[in-house]
Order: structure tokens, then C-alpha cells, then sequence
């Protein structure tokens, strides 16, 4: 299916719309397109600014003939719509004199320091509220804008050229959406430093990758860090419940836990943990996603609120997949991971060996040149092979006893035989849960990957993604939490069948994972810094913009 074959556009375009469109044609089609959506302080703030409007009774219209002469009126939060002018539009306070209409659009913040005292997109907004109520029978030559932090009211009048403006921005809007191609992001615009899809849009990186040519540098236009966290609960017969605004862990009845909703990045629950109906409906509703894992952290599944919107992106991921067309792609991962590996032994590895980083590298240039999935497969083998060999020689100090054992069993799992092991599997299942959420959040399907086959219930795409990371993740929390003597014997069960954490162990490993995510490192081509999981969400919207076409290829997240 080609994605101009989709309905793009319902009969009616809010008017709220037409301003983004008017803003930055990129974000109209990413909100109402591809149904992206993020707060930043002017999404808040604009809310505050309505929100007497909001809270107050809808009015209704009253009929222009039913109008008294001279008698004054003001109705709030006024919804009209017009099929002939394809638009709907709220209007937040209308104030009526006989048939004389005047708009009134609240605004946050100051008035704007601009000749005319408002910007177009806030004037095309007005002016189709203006042409909502003419088509009502109104008299309508003015509107108002309201900035509440300033409170100044400016007045625009409804004249022939911002009609025209008006007018087109609507054509344009809806030319666009049918066209259903994503518009390039502005050049070093200062439009996108308040843009509340600049995380998602990203203009900078976008524009880098695609057009090296372009001038300015990459801004950092998202902050470092998610300041929410998530929640694990691993205590087994556990239940997680709501109270108000917030989710309360109890065990037999004893409160264990109070997390506040607005903190949670998301809810993570191993093994027998129960979480009440209410306090999923309210992580829906806060598109928190809940994720179930086994007690050893066994991927089970997820729940969120909704699906992502980004069809576009879905069709475009299974095209791709089902012409045959992703191994660029795959090659581009399993490069970046091999690339990782070879780092993490140049930089740790207690004496130098440069066959080993040598052999490395050339593994790096094969993938990147793999003529096909199956000799891609066997390149990323070899280079495992190598990698895990000499992992052993990284543990060091209070370290030395896992690297031993690792180094008689060699890498293994399912189940796992050593220490070492068992914590490269936990590890790995929470990475692969967290690339699993990142690409899910961006709109892809996590269960078709690029390079991972599908597999029922596998989140191959998530898969995708965590390669590059394994290295600079799992494998560094790994071995700093055996060398700095956080990790110990008594952090482990030896049965039968093989090795496993404690609870304990887990919640070590779990701390050791969040300090490594929360992390600040420099983006080696963007130049930013910011912490390791902003970084993940970063390469999953940089796989979506390669997926559809924006930037030339992926490229993976690498160190030296
Ligand atoms: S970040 Fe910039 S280019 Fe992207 S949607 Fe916002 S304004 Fe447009």
C-alpha cells in the first residue's frame, strides 16, 4: 500500500492546525500526519493560558438575525466548523454587538515584539475564526489577540492579504498531507528552539546526515536527560496499585513503595507481580508503557496506551522489509556493533593487541560490505567469537574471579553457567527492552526487524537496535559491576541447571544499568551531550528518518 493511498485528511482541519502549518509545514505534517505529538514549557504554558476558557460552559452561536441591536455579548469557548471552508475552529471568547462579531484567541506569553504585534501563524488562526463566523451570517472585519502574560490585547484586522494567506495556508495544508511526503526540516531555525517536536523532528541531525553541506552546528534542541525514571518491581506476590497521583507498591498488605506518576518513564514488573486495573488505565492514559518480564527478565510483552499513529512509518518498515530493500540497514548495525566491541577492547583491555583490534576492524569493514544476510551473520559470528575470547581479560581486581570463570565457560545462555553469564543475560533482556519501547515509541512495528528474522513474540527491531549498544551498555555495566566489587558470589545461585541472580543481584545490576543510562556522553557526530538514553531515542528517530527515506543511511552510535 502506497502511503498517498491512506485518507490523510478528515473533511475538517482544526484552525490550530493551519498555524503550525503556517509555523513550519514539518510540523503540521508530523502532528496531524503521522499523529506525533510532545509537551515542552510553550505546549504547557499555552494551556495554563486557556484554561479559564476551557473550564467555563460552552456557549452557543446565537442565530445573527436573533442578535439584539446595541446589546453587548460574550460567549466562550465557542466551536464552529464550515464544510465549504473545510475548517474547524474554538473560539475562546467571542464578543457580539448586534451582528457584529469580534474574535477573541488567548494567547500565552508576551506580546511579540514584531511591527504588527502578532505573528502569521497566530493571525491565521484568528482570521479563520473571522471567516467561520461570516459564513455564520456574521459581520466580522476584526479579531483579537489576547497575550495573557503581558495581558495586552492587539487587534487584526481581517484585511484582503491575510484573508489570501489564510486561504492558502488551508490549500497548502491539505496539499501536503495528500501528498504524503514529509517536508525537509528547516535550516538552523530559530523557529525550532521552541518547537515542541524538535526531540522528535530533529532539524539538526537530520539536515547533517542528509546534507553535510548545509551550515551551522547541531544544536542540542532536547533536553540531556528524561528527568522521569522508571519503575522496576521485582518482589515477588508484590501488587502495584494507584492512590491519586500516584502508583503505591504494597507486599501482604505493607506499603513498600510511593512513585508519583509524573516521575515514571515507564513500569517494569518481573515475574509474579500484580498491578491493578486502575493503575494500568492511568499509565495508558499517561502513555506510560507497562512491560512484562519474567523473574529473570524474560521479554513477555508490554502494554501501552493506544498505538502510535505513524502508519506512514509501519508501511514504509514492511515495504522495506518485504522488498528485500533493509540490508543496508543491517549492515549499517552490525558495523556499528563490531565497531563498539573493538573500542571497548582498545580502551580496556589490560596490554595492547593490535591483532586483536586489527582483526576487529576488518570485521567492521566486511560487514559493511556483506553481500548478503547470510555472510553478514558469519561476520558478526567471527567477530563475537574474537570479542568474548578476550573478554575474560577485562575483568580485573575484585573482577578477576568472574573473568576466570567466564573465561573456562565462554559466552552462553539459557539457560546461563556462570556469573558472568547470568548478568550479560539480564543485561541484554533490559536493553532489548528498552530499544524494544524506543522504536515502538517512534511508530515502528518492534516485531519486524531489519536484521533479525521474525520470530513469534520476538521484538526483532528492538533486537536491531540494541546491537550497537551491547558494548557501550551491557557489556561496560557488566564488567564495572564485577570490578568494582559491587557484584559478588552471594549475589548468585548455582543450581543444576545453571546460574541466576538473587533479587538482590538483579537490583544491583538494575542500579548499575540506570547510572550507565543516565550518563552523559558526547555525540561523536552531532557534537551534544547527552545522557544514554536520550541517545537510544535519538538512533531510533535516526532509524525512522532512514526507514523513510530523509536521511541517505542509518548511521549507528559509535565510540573511539
Ligand atoms: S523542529 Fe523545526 S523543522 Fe522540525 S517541526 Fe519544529 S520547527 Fe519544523
Amino acid at each position: 500500500m502506497d502511503v498517498t493511498q491512506l485518507d490523510p485528511l478528515p473533511d475538517l482541519v482544526p484552525a490550530r492546525m493551519v498555524n503550525e502549518y503556517v509555523y513550519c509545514p514539518r510540523l503540521a505534517y508530523l502532528e496531524w500526519v503521522q499523529g506525533e505529538w510532545d509537551d515542552n514549557l510553550d505546549t504547557v504554558e499555552g494551556r495554563f493560558a486557556h484554561r479559564r476558557v476551557d473550564l467555563e460552559s460552552r456557549g452557543d452561536l446565537p442565530e445573527p438575525e436573533a442578535a439584539p441591536d446595541g446589546e453587548r455579548l460574550a460567549t466562550r469557548s465557542l466551536l464552529l466548523s464550515s464544510e465549504a471552508l473545510g475548517v474547524v475552529a474554538r473560539v475562546d471568547l467571542l464578543e457580539l454587538e448586534g451582528r457584529r462579531a469580534v474574535p477573541v484567541d488567548y494567547k500565552r506569553g508576551a506580546l511579540p515584539e514584531t511591527e504588527r504585534r502578532a505573528h502569521d501563524p497566530e493571525r491565521v488562526q484568528l482570521c479563520l475564526q473571522g471567516l467561520l463566523l461570516r459564513e455564520a451570517g456574521y459581520d466580522c472585519r476584526e479579531g483579537v489577540l489576547y497575550f495573557a502574560e503581558s495581558r495586552t490585547r492587539v487587534e487584526v484586522p481581517f484585511d484582503p492579504a491575510l484573508e489570501a494567506l489564510t486561504r492558502e495556508a488551508v490549500a497548502g495544508l491539505r496539499a501536503l498531507a495528500a501528498s504524503g511526503r514529509m517536508p525537509a526540516p528547516l535550516v538552523d531555525s530559530p523557529k525550532c528552539v521552541r518547537c515542541s517536536l524538535a526531540g522528535i523532528c530533529l532539524p539538526d541531525e537530520v539536515n547533517r546526515l542528509g546534507h553535510p553541506d548545509l551550515p551551522g552546528d547541531v544544536r542540542r534542541l532536547m533536553p540531556a536527560r528524561d528527568e522521569r525514571m522508571p519503575l522496576y518491581v521485582q518482589e515477588q506476590g508484590a501488587v502495584v496499585g494507584k492512590q491519586g497521583e500516584r502508583l503505591v507498591i504494597t507486599l501482604k498488605g505493607k506499603e513498600l513503595a510511593q512513585v508519583r506518576l509524573l516521575e515514571l518513564s515507564q513500569v517494569v514488573l518481573f515475574g509474579a507481580v500484580q498491578i491493578s486495573t486502575p493503575a494500568v488505565q492511568t499509565l495508558c492514559e499517561a502513555e506510560v508503557p507497562v512491560v512484562y518480564l519474567s523473574r529473570g527478565g524474560w521479554f513477555y510483552g508490554m502494554t501501552r496506551g493506544g498505538w502510535h499513529k505513524n502508519v506512514e512509518l509501519r508501511i514504509a518498515q514492511h515495504r522495506l522489509v518485504d522488498r528485500g530493500e533493509a540490508g543496508a540497514l543491517a549492515r549499517s548495525i552490525v558495523a556499528g556493533k563490531i565497531f563498539n566491541q573493538r573500542t571497548l577492547m582498545r580502551r580496556n583491555l589490560p596490554e595492547r593487541n593490535p591483532r586483536l583490534v586489527g582483526r576487529l576492524a576488518l570485521y567492521v569493514r566486511q560487514a559493511r560490505h556483506a553481500r548478503d544476510g547470510a555472510t553478514l551473520l558469519g561476520v558478526e559470528g567471527m567477530a563475537a567469537h574474537d570479542y568474548f575470547e578476550n573478554f575474560p581479560h577485562l575483568f580485573r581486581g575484585a573482577g578477576a574471579w568472574a573473568g576466570a570463570v567466564f573465561a573456562a565457560s565462554g559466552r552462553n545462555r539459557r539457560p546461563p553457567r556462570d556469573e558472568v553469564n547470568a548478568v550479560l543475560s539480564f543485561l541484554y533482556a533490559m536493553l532489548v527492552k528498552e530499544c524494544t519501547l524506543a522504536v515502538q515509541a517512534v511508530g515502528f512495528d518492534p516485531f519486524l526487524g531489519v536484521y533479525h528474522a521474525p520470530k513469534y513474540g520476538r521484538p526483532a527491531l528492538g533486537l536491531d537496535l540494541c546491537e550497537e549498544f551491547r558494548p557501550l551498555i551491557a557489556d561496560s555495566v557488566c564488567l564495572t559491576l564485577f570490578n568494582q566489587g559491587e557484584l559478588g558470589g552471594a549475589h548468585f545461585v548455582r543450581r543444576a541447571r545453571g546460574v541466576t541472580l538473587t533479587a538482590a543481584g538483579r537490583r544491583a545490576v538494575l542500579e548499575g544499568l540506570e547510572r550507565r543510562m543516565n550518563q552523559l556522553v558526547t555525540h561523536p557526530v552531532f557534537g551534544y551531550t547527552i545522557s544514554y538514553r536520550r541517545i537510544v531515542e535519538v538512533q531510533a528517530r535516526l532509524l525512522r528518518a532512514a526507514v523513510l527515506g530523509e536521511i541517505p543511511a542509518y548511521r549507528p552510535f559509535t565510540t573511539r
